[in-house]
């Protein structure tokens, strides 16, 4: 068997159960991305780099199973097909897996303000009842889960601009910092569940191939008792 260097993949024991499980796993190169996926061993302990790799471009990885740098996540992994990057290359000259979208309102056009002045007064008017009836100014927060977004989907208008009314008229969200603290630990528990999401299912199909397996020995050694009759 040919020596496999697989750099790519850390083999390594992870929190399984009440114990502890064989597992591989896969990071992420992309620029200030966190994200790795582990895949568990099967239930015979052995746990192969290339098995790992081929299970985590199952999932959407881009894996290159002796180039640590050159893996990607998901989010990371725009090998798209070649006909469209070929498409892409006059408009993005920076490598496209680098290429993160941030998570914001699209810029608008026009400034707020001036957006601002162009609704119809009875929208307007409503966008401010709508804000007047929901935040608190007092403590800076909208009341029974209210959002700027919420707002501004109901109306049918850009939340940018609920945002910007509700900032001159009623002032800041002011985020309290321990409500912070949860939510960033929610995103990590959301993360750490979608982990082990992924190790069950590979669980699920190790034993479904094996379940395969079985079936094949069970059929073959029919035939044959057959034969020797
Ligand atoms: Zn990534």
């Amino acid at each position: 068997m040919a020596i496999v260097h697989a750099d790519a993949v850390e083999i390594t024991n992870i929190r399984y159960g009440d114990g502890f499980r064989r597992a591989g796993i896969i990071r992420c190169a992309a620029k200030d991305c966190s994200q790795l996926i582990e895949v568990l061993a099967g239930s015979s302990g052995n746990v192969s780099p290339e098995m790992i790799c081929i299970k985590a471009k199952q999932k959407g990885w881009h894996v290159s199973i002796n180039h640590p740098s050159a893996c990607r996540c998901p989010d990371h992994n725009r090998k798209a097909p070649k006909s469209e990057r070929i498409a892409d290359m006059p408009t993005s000259q920076h490598s496209a897996s680098d290429t993160v979208i941030p998570i914001k309102p699209p810029a608008p056009t026009k400034d707020l303000a001036t957006q601002v002045r162009e609704l119809a007064p009875s929208l307007r008017k409503k966008i401010r009842d709508e804000i007047d009836g929901n935040f608190d100014d007092t403590i800076g927060a909208y009341l029974g889960g209210e959002s700027d977004q919420k707002i501004g989907d109901r109306l049918g208008v850009p939340w940018a601009i609920v945002a910007h009314m509700r900032e001159i008229g009623w002032g800041a969200v002011r985020v309290d910092p321990e409500i912070e603290k949860l939510s960033a630990e929610l995103v990590t528990a959301c993360k750490t569940l979608d982990l082990t999401v992924t190790a069950l299912r590979g669980i699920h199909e190790d034993l479904e191939a094996q379940r395969e397996t079985l079936r094949q020995l069970k059929a073959k050694i029919a035939a044959l008792t057959q034969q020797t009759r």
